[in-house]
């Protein structure tokens, strides 16, 4: 099959496992260039397919070489279908760090139900005994109520006002227009229940119910602040009210954490980068492109995997750490220093579509977005036909 990319209504219909093996590969080259340090020996990771959690899932795993537990929901090839690029990026980063020679095992089915649960602390329990870090980066539109059986589903969308604005169409390249109305209440109850903390907690418990935790056990997740141009949307919307709730969660779950394991639950906001959800979000694209371009101008700009390991190296085991008021992990510092802050604005001020789509930022923004899918990658001969069936068995 020759696998071209298939975007609909701005979304990945498909992704290229050739492009997924390279994506893998690029990151774990970028940890192998890294320093190692001393981390936790066995981690879970919730979410770890792709993303934040799969740059999480390499640094540590070859970084502090340590056993990887990943609990993602991605889908396999079907006939003519690729599958997900999370499903291939998981068997490719699994065949990769045979050389680590540590254990790394891949659940793949839905995070928020209890089955799925008992069944990756049964595995934990019988293989690694006790966790030392539980990341929990799940991003996710639903989520299965089990009391009621009901999908439940997330919602970007503001609070009160619309947001006005534009985002980049992927496929032509060109700016679209881009509105989002306000929620309602439900939909704000509903985007809390779905990307809230409640999940997290419940992870937890549940290891702490099988003594799954080990002494000293630390747990975290990825909030985003960022500045005036996405807060109408973000941390003025529906996912602010659940990153609001998570970051709550945090707390409770620090003190439980603090007394009964001396260990403990960490927030942290991360950098904005090319994800799956960042061209719904008005303006985000551009703001993204323009704090591109300015972050590599003043040499400042970090891969995913960059960020990620500098998080946990300096910022959650090191002595780097950079707190703020909340308490929050501010490895997010870069993005958010004054004089980026300003020329960002300032670009996005006196950028019209023409300047936009020639400024070097956006083109790295737009070749993250593509790669996210296993696209754009200069080193794979997208012409070649790809026996997806053949190479699923050999991997
Ligand atoms: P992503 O979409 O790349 O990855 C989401 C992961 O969750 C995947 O592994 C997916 O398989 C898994 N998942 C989804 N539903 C699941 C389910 N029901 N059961 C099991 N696994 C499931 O997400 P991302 O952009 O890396 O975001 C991860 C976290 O980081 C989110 O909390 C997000 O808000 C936060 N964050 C993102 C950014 C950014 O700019 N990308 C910035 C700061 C914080």
């Amino acid at each position: 099959m020759i696998i071209k990319p298939k975007i609909r209504s701005n979304f990945f219909a498909n992704a290229h496992p050739i492009g997924c093996r390279e994506f893998v590969k690029q990151q774990i080259d970028e940890a192998k260039a890294q320093p190692k340090f001393k981390g936790p020996k066995n981690v879970l990771i919730i979410g770890g397919s792709s993303g934040y959690g799969l740059a999480s899932r390499i640094a540590l795993a070859y970084g502090a070489d340590a056993n990887t537990v990943n609990v993602s929901f991605e889908t396999g090839p079907v006939k003519n279908r690729t599958g997900t690029a999370g499903w291939w990026n998981n068997k490719f980063f699994l065949n990769f760090a045979k050389e680590t020679q540590n254990i790394h095992k891949d659940f793949n089915g839905d995070a928020f139900t209890k089955a799925l649960k008992e069944d990756v602390i049964k595995y934990i329990k019988e293989t690694l005994g006790t966790i030392d870090l539980v990341v929990y980066s799940l991003a996710s539109p639903v989520r299965i109520n089990e009391i009621t059986n009901e999908l439940v589903r997330s919602q970007i969308k503001t609070l009160g006002e619309p947001a006005v604005g534009q985002t980049i169409d992927i496929a032509k390249k060109v700016l679209l227009p881009l509105t989002v109305e306000p929620a309602t209440e439900q939909e704000v109850e509903d985007t809390v229940f779905v990307m809230g903390g409640e999940d997290w907690k419940n992870w937890m418990m549940v290891l702490e119910q099988h003594n799954a935790l080990s002494e000293g056990v630390k747990t975290i997740s990825y909030t985003y602040i960022g500045g005036p141009t996405t807060e109408k949307i973000y941390r003025k919307g529906t996912l602010g009210k659940a990153k609001q709730d998570l970051e709550d969660t945090a707390e409770t779950l620090n003190q439980h954490l603090a007394s009964n394991f001396q260990g403990e639950a960490l927030i942290s906001s991360s950098k904005a980068v090319a994800t799956k959800a960042s061209v719904f979000i008005p303006q985000m694209p551009i703001y993204a492109s323009c704090l591109y371009e300015v972050m590599i101008a003043h040499h400042q700009h970090e891969s995913i995997l960059e960020h990620k390991y500098r998080l946990f190296k300096d910022m959650v085991y090191g002595s780097g750490r950079i707190l703020d008021d909340a308490k929050r992990i501010r490895i997010d510092h870069k993005e958010m220093e004054h004089e980026i802050q300003h020329k960002t604005l300032d670009l996005m001020k006196n950028c019209d579509e023409k300047r936009l789509f020639s400024l070097h930022g956006t083109k790295v923004f737009l070749r993250d977005v593509y790669q996210l899918n296993g696209f754009d990658f200069d080193t794979v001969d997208y012409d070649q036909d790809v026996d997806i069936d053949a190479l699923a068995k050999q991997i």
